[in-house]
This record gives C-alpha cells, sequence and structure tokens, in this order.
C-alpha cells in the first residue's frame, strides 16, 4: 500500500471534501497524489448547510433550496428584506458527501482512507507524517480540519458556542412562506443572551426551524424543544405537526487568533474553499455583530 503522498487531508467534511473537490478540479495539479483520511462513513445527513452566494458555485448542483428574501424579526422591529445580488442557499450534508465521493471515486489522484488520525507531525527537512491505527503516512503537506486545540485566555478572549437543535417539521395548515428564510426571529424570551429562531421553509407546510443560541453553555435537551414546541403552537398557530427529522449542532465561536499554519500542517478548520467559505463567514458575521466595539 502507498504510503507516501504529495499532500494529506485530515478530514472529509465540509472542509476536507471541498479541498479535495478543488484540488480535483484544478489542471497543474493532476500529477499530485491525495490521501484523505477520515473516520466516519459520511452516509448519514448529519447537517444541513446554509450559505451566501452572489455568483455560481461548483455546488449549485445539489442545492436543495434558494430565497430571495429574508425576514427579521424583534419585539419592536420587523422587517422583510428582498435579496438584491446575494441569494441564501441551502445544502444538505448528505447531498455534498454523496457529491464529491462519486466525483472522487474514480479519479487515481485520490485515496480515501477510513482511518483516525492519531497525530500529526511536522517531518523535516520539509514534510508530515500522519500517524493512524491503519499505519504511517507522510506527504509533503497536510490540510487538518480538526479544530485546533487552543490554550484559553478567557481574560484578554471570548469563548461562545453557537448551539441549536433544529427540527424539520411538516404542518396540517399553510404557515410557511418558502420565498422567505426567517433569519432571525427574536421575539421571544432572550435571558440575557442571543436567542432566536431560524427558519428555512421549503414549502408552505413543510420548513425546518432552529432554535438557536450564542452563549457559552449548552441547555438540556428539553429547553430547545420547548421553544420550538411554543413558537410553532403559540407564535405561528400551528395546530398540528409532525418532525420528520432532527438536527443538533455546538459551533465554537472564539476571537482567539488561531494558527493558520504549523510548518508544514496548513489549518483547514471550518474553511471550505471551492464553494462553502461562505459558510463559515456566516459565522463569524454573527460572532462580530454580537462582540462590543
Ligand atoms: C447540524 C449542523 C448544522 C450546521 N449548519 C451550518 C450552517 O448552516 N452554516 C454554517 O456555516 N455552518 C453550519 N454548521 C457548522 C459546520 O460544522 C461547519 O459549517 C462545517 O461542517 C465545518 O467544516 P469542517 O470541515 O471544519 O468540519 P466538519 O464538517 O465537522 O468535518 C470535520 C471532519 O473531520 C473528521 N475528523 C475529526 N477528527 C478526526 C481525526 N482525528 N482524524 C481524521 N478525521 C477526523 C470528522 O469525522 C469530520 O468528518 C453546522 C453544524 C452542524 C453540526
Amino acid at each position: 500500500m502507498q504510503t507516501d503522498f504529495d499532500y494529506l487531508i485530515v478530514g472529509g467534511g465540509a472542509a476536507g471534501l471541498s479541498l479535495a473537490y478543488a484540488l480535483a478540479q484544478e489542471p497543474r495539479l493532476h500529477d499530485k497524489r491525495v490521501l484523505l483520511l477520515e473516520p466516519a462513513a459520511k452516509d448519514q445527513n448529519d447537517r444541513t448547510w446554509s450559505f451566501w452566494a452572489d455568483a455560481p458555485s461548483p455546488f449549485d448542483s445539489i442545492v436543495a433550496h434558494e430565497w430571495q428574501q429574508l425576514a427579521f424579526r424583534s419585539p419592536g422591529f420587523e422587517r422583510v428584506f428582498p435579496l438584491r445580488r446575494h441569494r441564501y442557499k441551502m445544502i444538505r450534508g448528505l447531498d455534498f458527501y454523496q457529491f464529491v465521493h462519486a466525483a472522487l471515486a474514480d479519479n487515481p489522484q485520490f485515496t480515501l482512507m477510513r482511518a483516525t488520525v492519531d497525530n500529526l507531525e511536522n517531518l523535516p527537512p520539509a514534510g508530515v507524517v500522519a500517524s493512524t491505527i491503519e499505519g504511517n503516512f507522510t506527504a509533503r503537506y497536510a490540510f487538518d480540519s480538526r479544530p485546533p486545540s487552543i490554550d484559553k485566555r478567557p481574560d484578554k478572549h471570548r469563548y461562545l458556542l453557537q448551539h441549536f437543535v433544529g427540527w424539520e417539521v411538516e404542518t396540517d395548515q399553510d404557515v410557511f412562506d418558502p420565498e422567505t428564510v426567517e433569519f432571525m426571529d427574536f421575539r421571544g424570551p432572550q435571558y440575557q443572551e442571543p436567542r432566536f429562531m431560524y427558519v428555512l421553509p421549503f414549502s408552505r407546510r413543510r420548513a425546518l426551524i432552529e432554535y438557536t443560541l450564542f452563549s457559552g453553555d449548552l441547555l438540556p435537551k428539553a429547553a430547545y424543544e420547548a421553544a420550538m414546541h411554543d413558537y410553532l403552537t403559540t407564535t405561528l398557530g400551528v395546530k398540528t405537526y409532525r418532525i420528520a427529522a432532527e438536527e443538533v449542532g455546538a459551533i465554537p465561536m472564539t476571537d482567539h487568533p488561531l494558527a493558520a499554519r504549523r510548518g508544514q500542517i496548513l489549518s483547514i478548520w471550518g474553511r471550505a474553499p471551492g464553494g462553502l467559505s461562505q459558510v463559515r463567514a456566516t459565522h463569524s458575521n454573527a460572532f462580530r455583530r454580537i462582540r462590543p466595539a
């Protein structure tokens, strides 16, 4: 088995697969050999990505829905904004994994291996070595999509989670507007921290709703569920609904500087070249919004 490559990609999620896809599209890199190490099968629809786009993206063929208006709501202010240049687009995680896996399947440049990287180090003078239970693999460069470990400095920086539980619901009456993403609905209680409802409507009777908070700690799961039930039944006046799917997330957000590079190891955590890069920008913009000036 080949153990030496040009590039190692650690993690086959949004960042790792976007990078692999971009490398596969680049004719100047067609002689490069790439090993992508990912422990999970990535055969579940484990998340939904939504992102801004003002130009065609390489993944437009798998966009499940896009919106041309967004709504902002709070107790004292509500407005529906028509989007001019941009569209807000949504891709289902499983569609993305399958799309990129299919694109790489017959490409001899790429080796996809189910393995966890236990250790990743620079290998002087100009290489890297990844240790896995399947053996050690070397390369000129590694692109690492694992979250960086940081020594927290709460006196200097802020550390928050963007955490949420989402339900894809079907209702028995028309309540949603499939043209308008309910981007942030702050009409519920805030408890001294930003809490909002985020609603992606797919049709008049089907939507993904997510109760989302920016704060230091997670809530008990029942608290997210109670807030979504209350939003559906009280705010929207839904009489009965069915939960078709659920997703859960807790995304770290910080202004702590993160190293982009350590020798031949480049961090791609949360970065998704080749089309999904707007995805993380959504979060950093959201974080900027809540930073005091
Ligand atoms: C339910 C959910 C919904 C989300 N929706 C949005 C959204 O709408 N917009 C948005 O901007 N962001 C969203 N996010 C945030 C999302 O995590 C990021 O947008 C994106 O997935 C980050 O890409 P990534 O490659 O850094 O991480 P991931 O996509 O999580 O990929 C990291 C990969 O690394 C693998 N890995 C971990 N450890 C190792 C190891 N030791 N060795 C090898 N591989 C390893 C993991 O198995 C994983 O597949 C959502 C997250 C969740 C959970």
